[in-house]
């Protein structure tokens, strides 16, 4: 015997009973024995509940809500059966309704509704589900029958979640099928109860709880002893996660009876946690089904630990709860306060979700639902009443809106470092634990954590246990100028390498010019940004942009997120710290927070180092040349700095590389503007500024805390070129002072603008070096730098190439995307 459950979803509309009768065609044809149980219409449900809480408050709309269930009813049953019998159990279809519409009646007339009563207006919805889709299935050749649980299903009379009698239930199953040997078709989540007095009697309406109809199917399925248990709902099984908070989730082929229970007893809807119960206790396996996949395997829950699984198999969460908890001296070292404490909340009848102790046993915390939350606190401040006035244990401290998440699978327990790689994803995405509970069978990890961060918890957890197959980067970009559209370019032309052979998705999910904003969280079309950024509207004025970009991007609060600053703007370096504090990494070639004040510099490297985030900054110095990390590779593994020289500037570089004998200085420099080689005005290159911003970031990596105005720069520029006015001007002073450059030349000689940090001095100026010079030898724009440190005395570390350039550049941030990626996973 098989028993076969199908769920709201699955019988939402008529054509979705239908295709149910195709898959049940399947079983018959095979021969197997099968009874099934079905849930109420998918919302109806939710809908009962509302119709006796409108009726109670005294609004008369529950009658619309009433007409609509009688309508939806009564519409499902003549779509799916032939006219004849629609005339044969229309009527008692309508009778239900009366009775419905008569009890709703009274619920209006009394302002009253009991739990007792809600019980029996909720079995409306099952009841009319069965009964229509019993008579589906009889016309469509599969002879059935209609069966009402309330007549096998015995229970308490614990209304709303009713604890079923296994011994009677079982007993009267087995008589009902033996009776009745067609198709079953059984009503889920109801039964009965016994009234008041008679021990025969059970005359009270009784729910399972919500979600109870996979338990109503694995009652007959032990009262039958059946086979196999088949819960058929809308999603290809149990997934790695919810799929509605983690997009990437997918099936778990297999599971333990432990595990699907660690997984819905945390949060997973789609089995309702008792239904494992009777199961494992008769050993029956479940299937989990797709009704909209019916083809596909699913989920296969048995005793079987499966070896080759993951060491987690799934995560899940309970999106929002409560944390009381209990502290004081008086609890050290006093036996028997645990016991008091959670004795007192269950006679109180809280449930509680998670509990966990320090070692220190000066306090217990413990998670409840948030409606349970008062009830709790007053039933434990009352049990420890004489501790409150006497001073040892304090009030009851309570936290709300908070979530836990949790990993489940057997196999964390034969795996060390699991519960590392759970807070490392945490933390690097800047999730803080609340409290920690793990139990002691190892089977699960759960974590209360603010429940702003639920989706992005799940998200990083699901893909820092690599259950999704790939990593996927959210990036937020200021400034699509050159440099920020070259490494748009970069990013879009590389995504499909990244996708297949590093299992990275890049996403850009935010983008802003000087004037628009755009966010995208399903990642930005970079085929058409510049469209897309342009039209869009921003209500921003232009001064609260970055701001308002910064708090937008925090505000979407996604796993892995990285900033990219790539413009030269003051206002954006500005907003740095606020970003790093929110755990977000950031990468930028803009050099202003770096060479503004050393407090600033030193302010932004501690906030990323407690954070646990990165702040890189590679294109600083040398554009996508490795100069920094060359610098702090050698500080970090020990070696000292003797000497930093360079030429750090390319536009200085393009000059004085082509300036030779015979040639006019003023003719290179308007050379070097009309390429574009240097800014609109060549004195902010001439007078070494840019330099200086490079020399101060290369002194404090390497251990110097400079400010700009202790670097000493030899001025360059005789009085006249300073002093002119306009561009022009300038050019005209210059072109003056062509002589005064060439004396500058020497045979065999060329002339470099050198940087220099030596004995902790900085300093930038113009040098006659000779022909052997690694200096002389530079070629069109290209930067140089050489260190001089204790391992490299003799024959100084060279780092020379292009050092200007958008490609170069965007590469260099390109790379430190890749390098935050790494971290992150
Ligand atoms: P039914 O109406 O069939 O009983 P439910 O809505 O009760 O269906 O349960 C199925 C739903 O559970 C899915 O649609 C999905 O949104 C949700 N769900 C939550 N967590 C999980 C998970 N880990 N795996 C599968 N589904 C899940
Ligand atoms: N119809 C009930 C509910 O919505 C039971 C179920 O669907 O499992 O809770
Ligand atoms: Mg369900």
């Amino acid at each position: 015997m098989k028993v076969l459950k199908f769920g709201g979803s699955s019988v939402a509309k008529p054509e979705r009973i239908q295709s149910i009768v195709q898959i049940l065609k399947k079983y018959q044809a095979r021969n197997d024995q099968f009874t099934v149980v079905f849930s109420a219409f998918g919302g109806v449900t939710d809908s009962l509940i509302d119709m006796a809480n409108k009726a109670e408050a005294a609004d008369i709309h529950y009658m619309v809500l009433f007409e609509q269930f009688k309508t939806r009813h009564l519409e499902a049953t003549q779509a799916l059966l032939s006219a004849s019998r629609f005339n044969k159990i229309q009527k008692e279809i309508i009778q239900n309704c009366d009775d419905l519409n008569g009890v709703l009646r009274g619920i209006f007339l009394i302002r009253e509704v009991s739990p007792r009563t809600m019980d029996y207006v909720m079995s409306f919805g099952e009841r009319m589900s069965a009964l229509i889709i019993a008579h589906t299935l009889d016309e469509n050749g599969i002879p059935a029958e209609f069966l009402d649980a309330r007549k096998v299903v015995k229970t308490d009379r614990n209304f709303g979640a009713a604890k079923v009698d296994f011994e009677a239930t079982d007993a009267f199953i087995a008589k009902y099928y033996k009776a009745h040997p067609k198709v079953q078709v059984v009503t889920g989540f109801i039964g009965s109860a016994k009234g008041n007095g008679k021990d025969t009697d059970f005359g009270l309406t009784t729910t399972l709880g919500r979600g109870g109809s996979d338990y109503t199917a694995a009652i007959i399925a032990a009262g039958l002893n059946a086979e196999v248990i088949e819960i058929w709902t809308d999603v290809d099984g149990v997934l790695t996660a919810d799929p509605r908070k983690v997009k990437k989730a997918f099936t778990i082929p297999t599971m333990t009876y432990a595990e699907a229970m660690e997984m819905s007893h945390f949060g997973a809807k789609v089995i309702y946690p008792p239904t494992l119960v009777p199961a494992l206790k008769k050993n029956i396996p479940l299937y989990i089904k797709n009704t909209f996949n019916s083809d596909f395997i699913g989920t296969f829950i048995s005793t079987e630990r499966n070896a080759n699984a993951g060491a987690v198999q799934g995560i899940s969460s309970i999106g929002n709860i409560t944390l009381l908890t209990l502290s004081g001296s008086g609890l050290f070292g006093t036996p028997g306060v645990a016991g008091r404490l959670f004795s007192a909340l269950a006679s109180g009848n809280v449930n509680v979700i998670l509990i966990t102790q320090g070692s220190s046993e000066s306090s217990i915390s413990f998670a409840v639902q948030p409606a349970d939350a008062l009830k709790a606190r007053r039933t434990v401040e009352k049990a420890f009443e004489f501790e409150l006035k006497n001073g040892s244990v304090d009030a009851v401290k309570t936290e709300a809106d908070l979530a836990v998440v949790a990993i489940v699978g057997e196999n964390m327990r034969y795996q060390p470092g699991i519960a590392g790689t759970m807070f490392q994803s945490l933390g690097k995405n800047g999730v803080n634990c609340v409290a920690i509970a793990q139990g002691s069978s190892e089977l699960n990890i759960s974590v209360v954590i603010p429940r702003a961060d639920e989706a992005k918890a799940l998200s990083a957890l699901h893909e820092g246990f690599f259950l999704s197959d790939t990593q996927t980067l959210h990036i937020f970009m200021i400034g699509v100028g050159l440099i920020g559209s070259t490494l748009l370019k970069q990013i879009e032309k590389q995504a499909k390498f990244l996708k297949e052979n590093r299992s990275l998705e890049i996403k850009v999910v935010g983008l802003s010019n000087s004037r628009q904003m755009l966010f995208d969280e399903q990642g930005i079309d970079l085929n058409n940004w510049k469209s897309t950024l342009y039209e869009s509207v921003t209500a921003e004025p232009r001064s609260s942009l970055i701001g308002n970009f910064v708090e937008k991007m925090s505000k979407l609060n996604l796993p892995n997120s990285i900033f990219i600053d790539a413009t030269a703007n003051a206002d954006v370096a500005s907003e740095y710290d606020k970003i790093l504090s929110g755990s977000i990494s950031i990468s930028t070639p803009n050099k202003i927070a770096n060479s503004i004040a050393f407090s600033n510099y030193q302010k932004l490297k501690d906030i990323a180092r407690k954070r646990g985030v990165k702040f890189l900054y590679e294109t600083n110095v040398g554009a996508g040349l490795p100069v920094i990390s060359t610098l702090n590779d050698l500080i970090n593994s020990g070696d000292q700095i003797l000497k930093i020289e360079g030429v750090l500037s390319g536009s200085l570089s393009f000059i004085f590389n082509n300036f030779k004998a015979g040639q006019k200085f003023s003719d290179i420099v308007k050379e070097a503007k009309t390429l574009g080689f240097t800014e609109p005005d060549p004195r902010v290159d001439l007078n070494g500024f840019d330099v200086r911003r490079k020399l101060v970031i290369l002194a404090r990596e390497s251990g110097l805390p400079l400010e700009e105005a202790d670097v000493v720069i030899e001025n360059i520029l005789p009085k006249a070129c300073q002093e002119a006015k306009t561009v022009e001007d300038f050019f005209v002073a210059l072109e003056k002072e062509d002589k005064y450059f060439e004396s500058l030349l020497e045979t065999g000689k060329c002339l470099r603008m050198i940087a220099k940090i030596e004995n902790n001095k900085a300093t930038i100026g113009l040098q006659k070096v000779d022909d052997k010079n690694p200096f002389a030898q530079l070629n069109g724009s290209d930067n140089m730098i050489v260190f001089t440190t204790e391992r490299y005395k003799e024959r100084p570390l060279v780092v020379r190439g292009p050092g200007a350039g958008a490609e170069v550049t965007a590469a260099g941030i390109f790379a430190e995307i890749i390098t935050i990626g790494n971290f992150l996973s």
